[in-house]
């Protein structure tokens, strides 16, 4: 039986689970760094990465090639378990992301994570007759959207829809980049944003903090990505008197170091793993 049935989890891709943007990821590995950054003033980024893959193809780069480059994107070691912990306690996991469909079942395939995530919203990417691998944009047409969204995928879009899909549901929404920040204006004040802390959706968060009325957790690296979604899950789930069944040995089996939450103690800020130096300068 689920623990946390109530809960959506919104993961952001690039740089929240993986520790890496992938898109530039696979064009490094694969030798085009030069050919990308001379484009990319001219052309905006979601064309620029089908031109890219077309341009790779034509050089004889292979579908193979570039999924063999996606098995090597750094993450951090604490993130995997993070996202299957999250599953195991019953949470509905989603990715939103302006990567590809393409690079994101591969990595997370590769990681033995794919079947933790109940959807994934991002642009296109598949391969076509010619083997060449193809991206297309998630919004076919322009999104109206004023926020700092870029112009093929508005998150704050698809957020607002899995809001009215899933009214009674409590959503968590991590995520870095200036994309992440349309959806994080879209959350209730009973749902959670996690932003990466000295990262662009930080930032501007951090310029208007009151126009968020979801609560915010900041977290730093795949560790206190960890800690800080996991808190959050147990503090949620610890306010809803039929869920507080979330037994220590669900938390242990998949590792978790935080000492559960008693119902007397549901509202008490948990004890935090000390930060090594380097985190704080
Ligand atoms: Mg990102
Ligand atoms: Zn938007």
């Amino acid at each position: 039986m689920a623990a946390c049935p109530k809960i959506v989890v919104v993961f952001d891709f690039d740089k929240t689970i993986i520790d890496c943007d992938s898109d530039n990821w696979v064009v490094d590995e694969l030798g085009a760094t030069d050919l990308f950054n001379s484009l990319l003033p001219i052309m905006p980024w979601n064309a620029l990465m089908d031109r890219m893959m077309s341009e790779l193809h034509a050089q004889g780069k292979t579908v193979e090639d570039v999924r063999k480059a996606l098995t090597s994107v750094p993450i951090h070691p604490r993130v995997v378990p993070a996202i299957k912990t999250a599953h195991a306690l019953g949470c509905d996991l989603k990715v939103v992301s302006d990567a590809n469909l393409f690079f994101i079942e591969t990595v997370m395939e590769h990681l033995g994570i794919r079947e933790c995530f109940s959807e994934i919203y991002t642009n296109p990417g598949f391969v076509d007759r010619q083997g060449c691998l193809r991206i297309q944009p998630f919004n076919s047409s322009p999104h109206a959207c004023a926020n700092p969204c870029p112009p093929n995928m508005c998150k704050g879009g698809v957020t607002e829809k899995l809001l009215s899909t899933l009214p009674e549901k409590m959503f968590i929404y991590l995520g870095d980049g200036v994309g992440d920040y349309c959806p994080s204006l879209k959350l209730r004040e009973e749902d959670h944003v996690l932003p990466r802390k000295d990262f662009p959706v930080w930032d501007l968060i951090c310029k208007a903090p009151t126009l968020v009325k979801a609560k915010i957790h900041a977290w730093i690296d795949g560790q206190e990505l960890e800690q800080t979604l996991l808190q959050t899950i147990s503090e949620i789930c610890a306010s809803f008197p039929d869920d507080q069944d979330i037994s220590s040995s669900q938390m242990m089996s998949a590792d978790w170091k935080l000492p559960s939450v008693s119902t007397s103690a549901a509202h008490e800020p948990l004890r935090r793993t000390a930060l090594p130096m380097h985190h704080l300068t």
